[in-house]
Order: C-alpha cells, then sequence, then structure tokens
C-alpha cells in the first residue's frame, strides 16, 4: 500500500509546484505533414497514407493550416510568434511510431514566452507563465488485449492503430508554477479548462476532452518552503479530464508528503494515472537529460511565417473567453455569482444561443441553470445532450411574457418539449396548457373555495390579508395550475370584502 500524508498536513509542511504539459489535437481537415484525412472513429487503418506510416522514400510537407493554428494558439497566450523555427526528430521506439522518432520541435518552438490568466470558482486569479508552444505529430494507437484495464502488463496481444499518427498537435508548456499553495489541484484544472475553451473559441479544435482531443501530462514536485530551490518531479501522463487533473495533483502532493516526511526521496518518474480509483503507478524513471538525440529533421525546411500573415492572424483573433465572460455579464447584468455558476455550469454557449433565439437573458439563465440542469442530472446526462433546443426556450418563454402561460405550465410544456411531443406551442395545444383567466370558471372556482375554507375567510375580513394566499392556492389546485393567478386573487378579495 502507498503511504499518502492527509492532504492538510502536506500542503501545511510543504510547498507544492506544479507544471503542466497541455497536448491539443487540431481540427485541420488533413494530417501535419500528409493528405491523409484527419478524422475521429475510422476503421482501423484506413486513414493513412505511405507518409503517415513513415515508409522509405515517402517525404512529409507541413500543413499549413496547421501552422496557422499553432500561431493563433500562441498568440491568443500571449506568446512570441517565432520568425523562423524548425521542426526536429525526438528519436524513441515504441509500436506506435512506425518512424522510430517523433517529428516534433526542441529549441526552436514556433511561440514562446506567454501567459495566460486563469479564474477560480471563487473569483481569484492566478497568471500562469508559459514557457512555450510547439507544433508535432500524435503518435498511433495500441490496444492491449488480454490484460487488466487494457494495460500491457499480462496482455497476450496488442493491435496498433496508426490512424492517429500524423494528427497535428500542439504541446503548450508552462514554466514552474509557483505561489498557488494548497489551491495546486484547482490552479491546474482550471488551466486545462481555461485552454480548453480558449481552444474553441479560436475554433482550432473540436477540444473535446472524453476524446482525447486536449490531454495533460501533470508535473508536480514539493519543498520544504517558498524560498526553498524547486524539490524533484514527478511527471503523470495523459489526464484527460478536469476532475481528473485535479485529483491527480491531490494524490501526488500526498504520495509525495508522505515519502519527505519518512525521510525518502521522490523518485524523477513519469506516473500512471488511473481513472477508477484515482491514483498515480510508476512508469518509467526520466531524467533531464533524458537523450532523445533529437536533431533538426532533414526532409523538412524551417517555417518562417511572414509577419504580414501573423499579424493577419492577429487581428481576426476572436473575442477570447475572458473578455467575452466580462462583457456578456455587463450587457445581461448577471451578477459575478450568477455569471461564474454559469460558467461552471458549462451552459454558456446554450445561454448566448438562447438569448441569441430572442429570450431575455435573466430568463434563459433560470431555464437552464434551473428546470434544464435538473433534468441533465435526473438523467445523467450532458447539459448540451438534452434534447430541447434554444429556440424552444426562447418559445417557452415567450409564451409566459405574453401571458398564456404562467411559471407551472410553462414546466409542464417543457416536459412535453423534452417528451419529444413537439415544439412548446405544439405541446400547449395538444395538452390545453392555457392559463384559466375568464371571469366565470374563475369565479366558480373562488365561489368553491371560499364556501370550503370559512376560517380562512374571517381572517381577511379581520384584516389578514396575506391570508388570501391559501384561498388563491385552493384556486390554482382546483384548475389544476391553470389559474390566471393575479386575476383569481382580484376576485377574492372582490367577494370576501363585498
Ligand atoms: P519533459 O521533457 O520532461 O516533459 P518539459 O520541459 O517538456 O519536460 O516539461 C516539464 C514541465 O514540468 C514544465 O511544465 C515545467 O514547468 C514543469 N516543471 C519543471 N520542474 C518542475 C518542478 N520541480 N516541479 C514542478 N514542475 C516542474
Ligand atoms: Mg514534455
Amino acid at each position: 500500500m502507498t503511504k499518502l500524508a492527509s492532504y492538510d498536513d502536506a500542503v501545511a509542511n510543504y510547498d507544492p509546484v506544479i507544471g503542466l504539459e497541455v497536448h491539443v489535437e487540431l481540427g485541420t481537415q488533413t494530417k501535419m505533414f500528409d493528405a491523409a484525412p484527419n478524422e475521429f472513429g475510422g476503421e482501423p487503418n484506413t486513414l493513412i497514407t505511405p507518409v503517415s506510416l513513415g515508409l522509405p522514400g515517402s517525404l512529409p510537407v507541413v500543413n499549413e493550416k496547421a501552422v496557422e493554428y499553432a500561431i493563433k494558439i500562441g498568440l491568443a497566450l500571449n506568446c512570441t510568434i517565432a520568425k523562423s523555427c524548425r521542426f526536429a526528430r525526438k528519436n524513441y521506439f515504441y509500436p506506435d511510431l512506425t518512424k522510430a522518432f517523433q517529428t516534433s520541435q526542441s529549441d526552436e518552438p514556433i511561440a514562446a514566452d506567454g501567459w495566460v490568466d486563469v479564474e477560480l470558482d471563487d473569483g481569484t486569479v492566478f497568471r500562469v507563465e508559459i514557457e512555450r508552444a510547439h507544433m508535432e505529430e500524435d503518435a498511433g494507437k495500441n490496444t492491449h488485449i488480454g490484460g487488466a484495464e487494457g494495460r500491457i502488463q499480462g496482455a497476450t496481444y496488442s493491435l496498433v492503430d496508426y490512424n492517429r499518427a500524423g494528427v497535428p498537435l500542439v504541446e503548450i508548456v508552462t514554466r514552474p508554477l509557483t505561489g498557488v499553495g494548497e489551491r495546486a489541484p484547482e490552479v491546474a484544472a482550471k488551466y486545462v479548462q481555461t485552454l480548453r475553451d480558449i481552444f474553441r473559441a479560436l475554433d482550432v479544435s473540436p477540444a473535446r476532452m472524453e476524446r482525447g482531443n486536449v490531454r495533460a501530462d501533470v508535473n508536480v514536485s514539493l519543498r520544504e518552503s517558498p524560498d526553498a530551490p524547486l524539490g524533484t518531479r514527478t511527471e503523470t501522463k495523459n489526464v484527460n479530464s478536469f476532475r481528473a487533473i485535479d485529483r491527480a495533483v491531490r494524490y501526488e502532493i500526498r504520495r509525495q508528503a508522505a515519502r519527505l516526511q519518512a525521510g525518502a526521496a521522490v523518485v524523477q518518474e513519469t506516473r500512471h494515472w488511473h481513472a477508477d480509483s484515482e491514483t498515480t503507478s510508476p512508469g518509467r524513471e526520466k531524467s533531464d537529460a533524458e537523450d532523445y538525440r533529437y536533431f533538426p529533421e532533414p526532409d523538412l525546411v524551417p517555417v518562417a511565417p511572414d509577419p504580414a500573415w501573423v499579424a493577419e492572424i492577429r487581428a481576426s483573433l476572436p473575442e477570447l473567453p475572458v473578455e467575452q465572460r466580462r462583457r456578456l455579464r455587463e450587457e445581461w447584468q448577471f451578477s459575478d455569482m450568477e455569471m461564474r455558476d454559469v460558467v461552471n455550469a458549462d451552459a454558456l454557449d446554450l445561454i448566448i444561443e438562447t438569448v441569441a433565439a430572442g429570450c431575455p437573458p435573466q430568463a434563459a439563465r433560470k431555464w437552464w441553470m434551473g428546470e434544464l440542469a435538473r433534468h441533465a442530472k435526473d438523467h445523467e446526462q450532458d447539459l448540451h445532450d438534452v434534447a430541447v433546443r434554444a429556440s424552444d426556450i426562447a418559445e417557452l418563454q415567450g409564451l409566459v411574457d405574453d401571458g398564456s402561460l404562467n411559471d407551472k405550465l410553462a414546466r409542464q410544456a417543457l416536459a412535453g418539449v423534452l417528451a419529444g411531443e413537439g415544439s412548446p406551442a405544439q405541446v400547449v395545444a395538444a395538452r390545453g396548457l392555457k392559463i384559466v383567466s375568464d371571469d366565470g370558471a374563475l369565479e366558480a372556482a373562488v365561489d368553491q373555495a371560499i364556501a370550503d375554507n370559512p376560517d380562512i375567510v374571517a381572517k381577511i375580513q379581520g384584516g389578514k390579508v396575506q391570508a388570501a394566499g391559501a384561498l388563491v392556492g385552493a384556486v390554482m389546485k382546483a384548475t389544476r395550475g391553470q389559474a390566471d393567478a393575479k386575476r383569481a386573487r382580484e376576485i377574492i378579495m372582490e367577494k370576501v370584502s363585498s
């Protein structure tokens, strides 16, 4: 059993330092160095060319779109774009890499020296410094059959799919992030989420974590105090959900603290992440001077982006998520807290769409954060997969605003939409949902309520006007929620006081 310190003890006794290497797959049509399609989920080994496989004699060509996307990412992260940079061969053997080297960039990245501000749930902002963002290609995918958890240990055979080989990646590497203290896990997760949102805003990647479009290697070390030199780090590879990133940092802090407290050293190594047990286990030992024998790729010319092109890309950058949130919060008159809840619930794009379809912002927020969030939770669904369109919500709210539906009827109409009965107007027509405000029908219900509740009538007549609420409630119940509550109250007051 691995010994763990309690988290509180660990961060009371040591200062955690983290560093993140984030890989993002670019959403180009073709691969980084060849014309094979860059698609997810094809039959194994169908999305390949001789270049993807590195067959002898095949020659790579740089994908211009991928360079453009890398520059976009670099600019959005406040990096300097290199006037000229080169690709390099990173030599290692693994079956998912037929060439026995990965075409990457080492000392000449396309972008370097940037930063990004990361806002935590309580509004605290940490600035994360970016060391570099470089271009490279993805490797293929190994599938090990017969071992536990799909691991190679205990497997009887392995399969390799090269469809992913050569998919364009940008790797973004932070400088060691100090001064985060006990908030290290939260900062790590939020940083990756911030990047994910930027990738989506830039439209350079589908950036779906669950598909592995974005993957993080999480470096963690501890030191005695904030002025001590950096401690020895571990690097937990390929962590691909925000929660897992938080948990991986937390686990390593506890594990390393227990070792240091016992007088043992932390071993510099890569580690595997286990999502089921939320633990890490040793991978391979890794020194800083690990010899990949990098050397400039002789088959590719340097990439020297024309400064005019870089200026054009800079001018065409879209509004970034932080700026957009600030602007919308003002336009929509949301409180800081309301905006943060929306962002944390990943509902911002849904509300933007609903508002664009004509719904007032606060009403859109209430639908998505209330009724629809509950529905999603009950059905263990992502909010984005709930069977309703933004335009349905705008239409529904329109029916509330023009007085056709009250809140209760609107919720019934929504239930109909969610059950696949059609648009809000269709559900309202088919289920006969409408407010009863015609006085004849209301008066009968009011008379009945008055006859059934003489004690309440007496209270109202004695001056306790608020007791009328109980009679309104009785009328609502008798009309199965379809009464116009305001009109019902007026009629009650007229009748009781006459
Ligand atoms: P490697 O080739 O080992 O992956 P990189 O330079 O690509 O090295 O990335 C190392 C990452 O670890 C960077 O994000 C860096 O900031 C971070 N890092 C370096 N030293 C430490 C340390 N002592 N503690 C925590 N993170 C560190
Ligand atoms: Mg690295």
